[in-house]
C-alpha cells in the first residue's frame, strides 16, 4: 500500500514512524515533512490548498491511502475533495472538522445531545457579550469562535479583562475567528486530553494524555502549542473513560451523524475533571502535537489498519493494544518561541541522544542544509521515551537532551510533575 501523509510536525514525524512499521505499506510520502521523517519516507513539496495538484499526485503515484496530519487543510475541506476524487483518508469532512472549527458549533452540538460542558453564550457582537459577562460575574472564559492557532482563549479572573477580551476579538485580534465570541463558565478541576477513533457510527477509544501548554517551568509564561506531554493521563481511570464514553463521546458522535455530517477521523477531547464529574471544554479533529508522540510510543498495534477501519466504516472490526508503560515527550524549542525566535541554527548530538532504545527523536521544525541539521521552526524536537514508571521515562529524556548540543534552544525542565508527584506519594 502507497500512502500521502499531510503534515511537517512532530505528530506527523511519529505517525510516519508508526506507518513504517506496517507490513502492509509499501511507499511512504509525506508532504511536506521534515528533515526527521526524510530519513525514512519521502518527503515533498505540494501545495496543500490547490486540491487539484494532490489529488493529482495520488493518481501519478498510486496512493491508496491519504493521512491528513493538521487541522488547517481538514477545516478548508481537503478530505472532502479526495473522497470525492474516489481516494481513502483518514480525517473528517470540512463539516464534521467544525467541531474544531468553530466553538459555537461545538456548543450547540453539546447543548443538543446532552453533552455536560461549561454554560455559555454565543454573539455576533459586543454589547450582547459584555451584558452577559455582567450577568454572571468573574471569573469566566472568553474565546473567539474560529480557529486562532491557540490563541483565541482568554481566561479573565476580573470582569474588567473579560470585557476587555470582548473588545479585543471584535476588534480583529484573531482576525476572523473572533468575528463571533463565545463566553462560558469558567471550570475548575484537572485537564486532560482523551483521543477515540470513529468512523462514523463506532467509536474506539485510544489512549488519554496530559499536555504542558505553557512556555516555562511552573507553567509560566505564554501559552505555546505544547511544551511536552506524557500518556496515560493518571486523572482518567477506566471508570471516567467508560464515563467520558458514555456521557460525551457516543452522544457526540450520533449527534453528528444525526445532522448529516458523520464524524469520520479521530476525535480528540479536552476535558476538564471536575468535582461534578467529567465536562467538555473542546474538541480538536486531528492528534494533538505533541500527545500524538507519547500515543504512538506506546502503541502496540499495527497503526496503519486502525486508521483504515476510520476510513472504512469498519472499526468495529479492529481493535488497538497498548504498552502499559507510561511515554513522555519533551519539546525543544527555538529560545524566543512562542514569540520571535531564530531559524536555521545548528542542532548535534542527536545520534548519541537517541542511542537508548527506549527514546525516540521525532522532529518537528528542521531542515538539513550541507550535511547539518538545522532548527526551522519554533517546536524543533521532540524527546520521547518509554519506561516503567514516568519517573524513568522522564531521566531518560532528559540524559537524552543532556547531548544534545543546541545552545539556541530551551526546554522544560519539569514535564510530567503531576504524575511524577502521584508517584512519588505512591
Ligand atoms: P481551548 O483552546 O478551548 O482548549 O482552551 C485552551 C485552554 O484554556 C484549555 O486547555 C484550558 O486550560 C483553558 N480553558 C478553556 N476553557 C475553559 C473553561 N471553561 N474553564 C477553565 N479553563 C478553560
Amino acid at each position: 500500500m502507497n500512502i500521502l501523509l499531510i503534515g511537517s510536525g512532530g505528530r506527523e514525524h511519529a505517525l510516519a514512524w508508526s506507518l513504517a512499521k506496517s507490513p502492509v505499506l509499501n511507499e511512504l510520502f509525506v508532504a511536506p515533512g521534515n528533515a526527521g521523517i526524510e530519513q525514512f519516507a519521502k518527503c515533498i513539496a505540494l501545495d496543500l490548498t490547490d486540491h487539484r495538484s494532490v489529488i493529482e499526485f495520488c493518481r501519478l503515484h498510486d496512493i491508496n491511502f491519504v493521512v491528513i496530519g493538521p487541522e488547517a487543510p481538514l477545516v478548508d475541506g481537503l478530505s472532502d475533495s479526495l473522497t470525492h476524487a474516489g481516494l481513502r483518508v483518514f480525517g473528517p469532512s470540512s463539516a464534521a472538522a467544525q467541531l474544531e472549527g468553530s466553538k459555537g458549533f461545538t456548543k450547540d452540538m453539546c447543548a443538543r445531545a446532552n453533552v455536560p460542558t461549561a454554560a455559555y453564550g454565543r454573539f455576533d457582537n459586543a454589547e450582547a457579550a459584555k451584558t452577559y459577562i455582567r450577568e454572571q460575574g468573574a471569573p469566566i472564559v472568553v474565546k473567539a469562535d474560529g480557529l486562532a492557532a491557540g490563541k483565541g482563549v482568554i481566561i479573565a479572573m476580573n470582569e474588567q479583562e473579560a470585557l476587555d477580551a470582548v473588545d479585543s476579538c471584535f476588534d480583529g485580534a484573531f482576525g476572523d475567528a473572533g468575528a463571533e465570541v463565545v463566553v462560558e463558565e469558567f471550570l475548575e478541576g484537572e485537564e486532560a486530553s482523551f483521543f477515540v477513533l470513529s468512523d462514523g457510527v463506532n467509536a474506539l477509544p485510544l489512549a488519554t494524555a496530559q499536555d504542558h501548554k505553557r512556555a516555562f517551568d511552573g507553567d509560566e509564561g505564554p501559552n505555546t502549542g505544547g511544551m511536552g506531554a506524557y500518556s496515560p493521563a493518571p486523572v482518567m481511570t477506566e471508570e471516567m473513560m467508560d464515563r467520558v464514553m458514555k456521557e460525551i463521546i457516543h452522544p457526540t458522535i450520533a449527534d453528528m451523524k444525526a445532522q448529516g455530517c458523520p464524524f469520520k477521523g479521530v476525535l480528540y477531547a479536552g476535558l476538564m475533571i471536575t468535582k461534578d464529574g467529567p465536562k467538555l471544554i473542546e474538541y480538536n479533529v486531528r492528534f494533538g502535537d505533541p500527545e500524538c508522540q507519547v500515543l504512538m510510543m506506546r502503541l502496540k498495534t499495527d497503526l496503519l489498519p486502525i486508521l483504515l477501519g476510520c476510513a472504512e466504516g469498519t472499526l468495529d472490526l479492529v481493535d488497538a493494544e497498548w504498552h502499559s508503560d507510561p511515554a513522555i515527550t519533551v519539546v525543544m524549542a527555538a529560545k524566543g518561541y512562542p514569540g520571535s525566535y531564530e531559524k536555521l541554527t545548528e542542532i548535534k548530538g542527536l545520534v548519541e541522544a537517541a542511542a537508548d532504545p527506549d527514546v525516540e527523536i521525532f522532529h518537528a521544525g528542521t531542515v538539513v542544509a550541507d550535511e547539518k541539521l538545522l532548527s526551522n521552526g519554533g517546536r524543533v524536537l521532540n524527546i520521547t521515551a518509554r519506561a516503567a514508571t514516568v519517573s524513568q521515562a522522564r531521566a531518560k529524556a532528559y540524559a537524552a537532551i543532556e547531548k544534545i548540543d543546541w545552545p539556541e534552544g530551551f526546554y522544560r525542565k519539569d514535564i510530567g510533575w503531576r504524575a511524577v508527584e502521584r508517584e512519588q506519594q505512591g
